[in-house]
């Protein structure tokens, strides 16, 4: 349908509003009309666009979403976006000026330009003519991805600059982050729908981020605040970044509220002690302050090092620490039997989460505490770390203090308790125990085991509880009809579990012996088992002379696995396991000719994204190489994903090659399948 001008002034002045009430909204906080309103207005608008096919990449209906991608694609960013060095404390940002004095003369004092460093995901936004035309991730801070579908969803950010005078290619580059009022809405959502909630902010961020669906992602109210500019072409900008910043809010785009430009690294240090004041009281997380020469000539002159510039500084935070009850101490049995006092605290937000329990590790860490049951604790939390108790508070009032003991028993199955070591303490009772049980059914299942669809932590507990299941190979007896008298468990899901729990008979030998939960045997060394021994029968009688000629086993595994092997109830097991009829494919063992990458020492750094670290390191050493933790001279080569540091920086420093994990693949699927034709 033609559209009339009355209709296109429509589409135009609803155009505008939306845009002007998202600026109300997120950058100055300050809405005129409720969200109810809003919606009413972009309705209107969507309908318009469908019905005289009005449709553009800078209308606000946009933000609503799109249909999914089928992958995300690789952005190289023109300029890096380099990673800053942090300092702790007042006295090493005095020497970061230090060090700047002694490489430029300057007259009178620095002028430094502070923010907020936001504690969200870095971003690069490209604007061509004014408009939005490409977003992607810091990634590595050499290539990243295209998040164009997602950012166009974040209300705050412009689809079209406003103003005048920007660069006709614009970089622009900043933060995005959920905010805590954004976080604490999206978990009461996810509460009333009975869905996972998220664990903290700036990982909800990175996910949403990460989201093919952008309709998913317009969901999550993200926002953004500037904080440089990297590519710029046709046009001229201010010469300090105080002035960009000025400028950069009059094109539309978001800056930082809580920015000061400051004279003087004295007047920095106490920039950053009144943020770190107020810091609980702002509406978003942050980790420190960002402090940089505000002079772009100055910033020249001072220059940059190979990954970060030398005119900026992060100062970091000192991990946030918060006083909450220690109401009781539980002791949790693992897997192999381990037990672990587990403090459960009346719950306190720190460090971006809610922390309701923590591990104390073990009893040793119990008594260097010094703490009681209903003392006062300190919680500590930093980044991703697992918050951690760090002392008693001194003075508390305690009106019912209970000592910690551990268990002479096990608090499980009633077994006795045995030392391990110093500090460990562990249940004697094997497979009659129903923590191990439940733990040793959950790990032959999980995905890099026997992987059984459908058999989730839930349905394992009502198993072993109601004495279905007392060791895995009772798994493959199991009825639909008897799985139907479960909780919530119907029919057809019934008859699915079964048939997923026949399906995983048919296995390879390393999935096996990793599903048996020998201790210490993880993934790559039960690779390494089956590729050196071939068959389960002879590694069922391999002494420990002839184990510990395998690569990557030690004294500690090979007495483990001997043990594990000479065990009856486990001889029984295993030949009850293989009248079920679980099966592999036959494995011949590795010979010289087959294990191409002997000689080889790898380092794998950074996120892989299509394999496991495991499994990479795994299929590595099956073909023969080495893999190392560190990189040095010895190194053949780096496969490095995003996020890599370090060891990125050390390889391309002493000259080593660097590949991503699409090039890792390729070498695994080639040498691989050339084995197979060997075969
Ligand atoms: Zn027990």
């Amino acid at each position: 349908m033609i559209a009339s001008p009355e209709i296109l002034d429509e589409v135009a002045g609803l155009r505008l509003e939306l845009e002007r009430h998202n600026r109300l909204y997120h950058t100055l906080d300050n809405p005129e009309i409720t969200d109810a309103d809003y919606d009413a207005l972009l309705a209107r608008l969507v309908m318009l666009e469908d019905t005289y096919d009005l449709h553009s990449p800078t209308s606000p209906s946009s933000r609503v979403g799109a249909e999914p991608l089928p992958g995300f694609t690789q952005i190289t960013h023109e300029i890096p976006m380099l990673s800053l060095d942090k300092v702790f404390d007042g006295d090493d940002l005095r020497a970061f000026e230090g060090r700047i004095l002694k490489r430029v003369e300057i007259d009178g004092e620095i002028t430094y330009s502070c923010e907020p460093k936001v504690d969200g995901v870095a971003v690069s936004l490209l604007y061509e003519n004014g408009v939005l035309i490409r977003a992607a991730t810091r990634g590595d801070g050499t290539v990243g991805e295209d998040i164009t579908h997602n950012v166009r969803t974040i209300r705050s950010i412009p689809l079209k600059l406003s103003g005048r005078g920007f660069p006709s290619l614009l970089e622009v580059r900043g933060e995005i982050f959920l905010g805590k009022r954004g976080f604490a809405h999206l978990n009461e959502q996810a509460r009333l729908d009975q869905s996972k909630v998220f664990v903290n902010p700036r990982n909800t961020a990175a996910g949403t981020l990460r989201q093919l669906d952008s309709r998913r992602a317009a969901k999550v109210p993200l926002q953004m605040y500037c904080y440089s500019v990297g590519l710029h072409e046709g046009g001229k900008l201010p010469d300090s970044l105080d002035g960009v910043f000025i400028s950069l809010a009059e094109w539309g785009l978001p800056t930082n509220p809580q920015r000061q430009v400051v004279k003087s690294i004295d007047r920095c240090i106490a920039y950053c002690d009144e943020l770190l004041s107020i810091r609980n009281a702002l509406e978003y997380e942050i980790d420190g302050a960002v402090i940089k020469v505000d002079s772009f000539n100055l910033q020249s002159a001072i220059g940059t090092n190979a990954r970060t510039p030398r005119w900026a500084m992060a100062y970091k935070f000192p991990a946030e620490e918060k006083s909450t009850r220690l109401i009781d101490v539980e002791f949790q049995v693992g897997r192999t039997g381990t037990i672990t006092p587990v403090a459960r605290l009346e719950p306190v937000f720190v460090g971006g989460v809610t922390v309701s329990n923590t591990t104390l590790h073990n009893m040793d860490e119990v008594a260097r505490l010094g703490i009681r049951i209903g003392d006062e604790v300190v919680i500590r939390r930093a980044g991703d770390v697992i918050p951690k108790v760090v002392r008693g508070v001194p003075g508390s009032v305690n009106p019912n203090p209970r000592p910690i003991v551990a268990p002479s028993h096990c608090p499980v199955c009633g077994s006795s308790v045995e030392k391990e070591g110093d500090v460990l303490i562990r249940c004697n009772g094997g497979l009659v125990c129903g923590a191990q049980r439940k733990e040793s059914i959950r790990h032959f299942a999980s995905r890099n085991a026997l992987d059984i669809d459908g058999l989730g932590e839930r349905i394992i507990e009502q198993l072993v509880e109601a004495e279905l299941v007392r060791d895995v190979a009772d798994l493959f007896g199991l009825e639909a009809s008897t799985l139907m008298n479960l909780e919530r468990m119907g029919a057809k899901s019934a008859e699915k579990l079964v048939a997923a729990i026949a399906d995983s008979r048919r296995t390879t030998l390393p999935k096996f012996l990793y599903a048996l939960g020998i201790r210490e045997v993880g993934e790559a060394t039960a690779l390494q088992l089956a590729n050196h021994f071939g068959d389960l029968s002879v590694l069922q009688e391999a002494t420990i002379e002839s184990l510990i000629d395998v690569p990557d086993v030690g004294p500690i595994v090979a007495e483990h696995v001997v043990s594990f092997f000479a065990n009856t109830a486990n001889i029984a097991l295993l030949a009850r396991l293989q009248e079920c009829g679980i099966t592999w494919p036959k494995i011949s063992v590795a010979s010289g000719e087959s294990r191409p990458l002997i000689g080889q020492t790898i380092v794998l750094t950074g996120t892989l994204e299509k394999l496991s670290r495991n499994e990479a390191k795994a299929r590595l050493v099956a073909l023969g190489a080495k893999v190392a933790g560190s990189v040095s001279k010895s190194t053949s080569i780096v496969y490095a994903g995003p996020g890599a540091g370090s060891k990125l920086a050390k390889a391309t420093e002493l000259g080593i090659e660097v590949d991503d994990e699409t090039a890792l693949l390729g070498l695994l699927q080639s040498l691989e399948s050339s084995l197979k034709s060997i075969d």
